[in-house]
């Protein structure tokens, strides 16, 4: 089954680690991007019934509630078996959850990073985390218990204490979901491109050394299965049966519609990736050109390896080849059967195990 992916880039603040085509615009910007995002969505020729929907960005927590139902009417299979909104610790109100709740969303993932002031101050964030724990005491209030939050280790100023802290915060909201992602360093966002210069701006002095990353991830793979919450995925913890079924879909290689700038797409055999900025999207829109602007044919059996890889439970492959027999040998993947996946070393390193896939 399938699952739609709609991308909202609009946010109160750029956040210095942020390296997606997420920010702040001008309202008109706004204003017809919405126009033309139910336009794609009214126009899409639905092969088959959505099962999961994702609003991801960016900050679709800021979208006007009643825009957000409108482009949930558009699309078939309501009452879907997960839809998530990713949100903005401080952007709910329960009239908006309502509305949400009412539209079909059952699920919502918090873009929190860190309930550490500090930490928060220096990427730009506005929250506490006692306004995540507002919110979430009023999502459950109004119905909705699939709750997840993002973390990342690597944050300037942080420590394994104060990431103890944010794992703390967790244990105590008994959050059935949570993602940690390591600190991305590239150029695209303000903080990486600093780190990438040599550069003080952004706190980046402050960034914690590698090995001190590798072991926040450690503390939160330890701490987070011990509380009955393992990992799933590389950077995914679920409590079991709380795993997020759309982000499954990528990892499992089932098909998947992207609407918005920027959303990807997938159909068993292409990829497709739309305008990359808001203001691109429009525009192609107002030239009544293709909104996509990039398709690729899909190499199946690589793809489904590399992604497949990233789960806790592994794939399925009938041969190794020369190059996973060599990282079985290494200590990287472990057989089980005709399942492989990576050990827990084959995790730290997996960026490595990948790119020996993307370019052998
Ligand atoms: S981290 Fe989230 S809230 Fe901050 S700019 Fe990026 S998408 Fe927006």
């Amino acid at each position: 089954m399938a699952g739609v992916y709609v991308s909202i880039p609009f946010c109160a603040q750029k956040c210095t680690y942020c390296n997606f085509a997420s920010g702040v615009f001008p309202a008109a910007l706004e204003a017809d991007y919405y126009r033309v995002l139910r336009g794609e969505i009214a126009a899409h020729p639905w092969e088959w019934i959505p099962e999961t929907v994702y609003f991801g960005g960016g900050s679709p927590s800021r979208t006007e509630a009643s825009i957000l139902a409108g482009l949930l009417e558009a699309m078939p299979g309501r009452p879907w078996r997960e839809a998530t909104l990713e949100a903005a610790p401080g952007d709910l109100t329960s009239d908006k959850v309502r509305v949400w709740r009412d539209a079909g969303v059952n699920r919502v993932s918090f873009g929190v990073q860190s309930f550490v002031k500090r930490e928060l101050a220096q990427t730009g964030r506005k929250h506490t985390a006692e306004t995540v724990a507002a919110d979430v005491t009023l999502l459950r209030e109004e119905g909705i218990a699939n709750i997840s939050v993002d973390l990342i280790a690597g944050l300037p100023h942080q420590t394994l204490a104060s990431f103890t802290e944010s794992l703390d915060w967790v244990e105590r909201l008994a959050l059935p979901h949570v993602s940690v992602y390591m600190l991305e360093v590239d150029e695209d966002s303000r903080l990486g491109a600093e780190l990438l210069a040599g550069g003080q701006r952004y706190g980046s002095a402050k960034v914690p050394g590698d090995d001190e990353i590798v072991a926040m991830y450690q503390l939160a793979v330890d701490r987070l299965g011990a509380t009955g919450v393992p990992r799933y995925e590389i950077s995914n913890f679920a409590r079991p049966g709380y795993e997020s079924l759309h982000n499954l879909k990528y990892w499992r290689l089932e098909p998947y519609v992207g609407f918005g700038a920027d959303a990807h797409g997938f159909d068993g055999l292409k990829r497709r990736q739309n305008a990359e900025t808001a203001a691109e999207y429009v525009s192609r829109a107002n030239m009544r050109l293709p909104l996509w602007t990039a398709e690729t044919q899909a190499d199946r059996e690589q793809e489904r390896l590399l992604v497949g890889l990233r789960l806790a439970a592994g794939v399925e492959v009938a041969e190794l080849t020369p190059a996973l027999s060599r990282y079985v040998d290494e200590g990287l993947l472990q057989r089980d059967g005709r399942v492989l996946r990576l050990t827990d070393r084959g995790v730290l390193l997996s960026n490595e195990v990948f790119e020996e896939f993307v370019t052998a």
